[in-house]
């Protein structure tokens, strides 16, 4: 399962009564993008929460695709902002702290933290990769890349 499959709403239950809609509990499922990517009944919810959920439907789904929010932009854009936290030295839980901060969603830090690792993991395959290519400056990029992430 992706990591984005392990991201969920916040009072989720609160959420739901606030749009008399039942939305799951999943950030990334199917309806509860359907629900943000129409808008609908946002006029519903308190400020507070509106304001986290239009800025969470601004950054992850803001793309031109036709099927958006289908397109996996969402999901990989959400990625590279785990990415970046990690980069700025963020561990597991103050990664999950900053994104309940700016979007009202949240994630068990067990599962951040084997995220971040099987990226490194990857990461590692890639250098490997590109040494054994003699690809120098690639393999000098994916060893920075690895080292923003693991330290
Ligand atoms: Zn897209």
């Amino acid at each position: 399962m992706a990591i984005t499959d392990k991201i969920y709403v916040k009072n989720h239950r609160q959420l739901s009564s606030q749009l008399e809609t039942n939305i799951p509990k999943g950030a990334f499922k199917g309806a509860t993008l359907d629900m943000l990517f129409q808008g609908e009944g946002l006029e519903k919810l308190d400020d507070a929460t509106r304001d986290r959920v239009l800025e969470f439907t601004e950054d992850f789904l803001d793309c031109e695709c036709d099927n958006n929010p289908y397109c996996g932009c969402p999901e990989r854009k959400f990625i590279q902002y785990l990415l970046d936290l990690r980069a700025q030295g963020l561990g597991p839980d103050a990664i999950v702290d900053v994104m309940t901060d700016d979007y009202m969603v949240y994630a068990y830090p067990g599962d951040v933290l084997s995220f971040l690792d099987s990226g490194v993991r990857t990461l590692e395959a890639a250098e490997h990769l590109a040494n054994v290519d003699g690809a120098v400056d690639k393999r000098d990029e994916i060893r920075q890349e690895k080292q923003d992430l693991s330290r």
